[in-house]
């Protein structure tokens, strides 16, 4: 089978395949709809509806509980950060649940359990929702869905105004992927790799020392803090399927701003990063589940680094790079001196990670 002419595996793994399956299909059919300020071709982690940002994503991962996590944390928090990173506060949820034959009732409740504690930790309720059950197959247990909706905050308003001081001619309302211009700095929160590591470490069967585990959690109450506290965002991703390289090559595309990172700067475990070699994975292209990328004006990123540092989520935090118009694309300054292009990469080299 071709990805020419069927739906592989890569179609679903967040990388160039996906893109240009979303871009050729998915646009095609639902982009055009006017009045909508951040619309489907967009293509940004959420849709912005009058002053609601809305989201929807469907979690497949394999196996459904993994090292540090479980399927509907990843359900809640995945759709809670999408929404989150266009600076939108999210409040209600919807759940849709597909259920297989089979699928042990105490592992259900678990997994319900998981929502629960995860909705509480991020301050959002699960409001409304659906049920349906499918003949045993190759589902792995359950297939869940999270939609949700985020509204603006004072926070974000004064994220904004900090932005204008030193941007003058700077519009938007929202944190979006566009907004990144030359000389911005570019803050990663954290170590990158820790999910796709371990998700992969469970599929497998293999054990990697013995504690990588799932960054997996919701970043709302993070964000929140961020642009009410320090300010100057103009941009932020959750660096989840196609990992970090397809984060920035999506900033990059879409603010038409080249992107320069340096290797010594990024975080990552030393147990993931031997775990990488070992599996020839780059960790770059590899999912995140509880980290965020973030564009900022100069002026503000040491400020955001430091706020960051003192934060559970955010202490291992770093400014890896910088926008440029020296070039077009992604580019690494790597320890040895030389400089690599980061492209898109084709898919997450992780199968079903989310
Ligand atoms: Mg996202």
């Amino acid at each position: 089978m071709s990805e020419k002419n069927h739906i592989t595996m890569l179609h679903g793994a967040g990388g160039s395949v996906m893109h240009e399956l979303v871009k050729n299909y998915i646009v095609k059919y639902f982009g055009g709809a006017e009045g909508f300020e951040v619309p489907i071709e967009a293509l940004d982690d959420a849709a912005v509806v009058g002053d609601i940002v809305l989201k929807s994503d469907s979690h497949a991962v394999k196996p459904i509980f993994f090292p540090g996590g479980d399927i509907g944390r990843l359900a809640v928090s995945g759709t809670v950060n999408d929404i989150s990173v266009l600076g939108a506060e999210p409040y209600a949820l919807a759940c849709g649940f597909i259920l297989e034959e089979g699928l042990a009732l105490t592992d259900f409740e678990k997994i319900l359990a998981s929502m629960q504690r995860t909705c509480r930790e991020a301050g959002v309720n699960i409001v409304t929702g659906d049920t349906k059950v499918v003949e045993k197959g190759s589902l792995g247990g359950c297939v869940v869905n999270v939609s949700g909706i985020g509204r603006r905050t004072k926070a974000l308003e004064r994220n904004l105004t900090i932005v204008r001081r030193f941007r003058s001619d700077f519009e938007a309302r929202w944190v979006l992927d566009s907004n990144i211009r030359p000389g911005d700095k570019i803050i990663l929160s954290g170590t990158i790799g820790d999910h796709g590591v371990a998700v992969l470490s469970a599929q497998e069967g293999l054990s990697f020392g013995n504690s990588i585990k799932s960054d997996v959690k919701p970043l709302n109450r993070l964000i929140q803090r961020l642009l009410e506290n320090v300010g100057g965002l103009v941009a932020m991703k959750d660096p989840t399927r196609g990992g970090l390289a397809d984060a920035l090559n999506e900033f990059s595309e879409k603010s038409r701003v080249g992107i320069l990172i340096y290797e010594d700067k990024i975080p990552i475990r030393k147990d993931v990063k031997a775990a990488c070699e070992m599996l020839g994975l780059d960790p770059l292209e590899v999912g995140n589940e509880g980290k965020i990328v973030i564009g900022a004006v100069k002026e503000k990123a040491e400020e955001i680094l430091n706020f960051l540092k003192k934060t559970d989520e955010g202490k291992e935090a770093e400014i890896i790079g910088e926008a440029t118009d020296a070039f077009s694309g992604v580019a690494m300054q790597t320890v040895v001196g030389g400089k690599r292009i980061i492209p898109r990469p084709v898919g997450d080299p992780v199968p079903r990670i989310c």
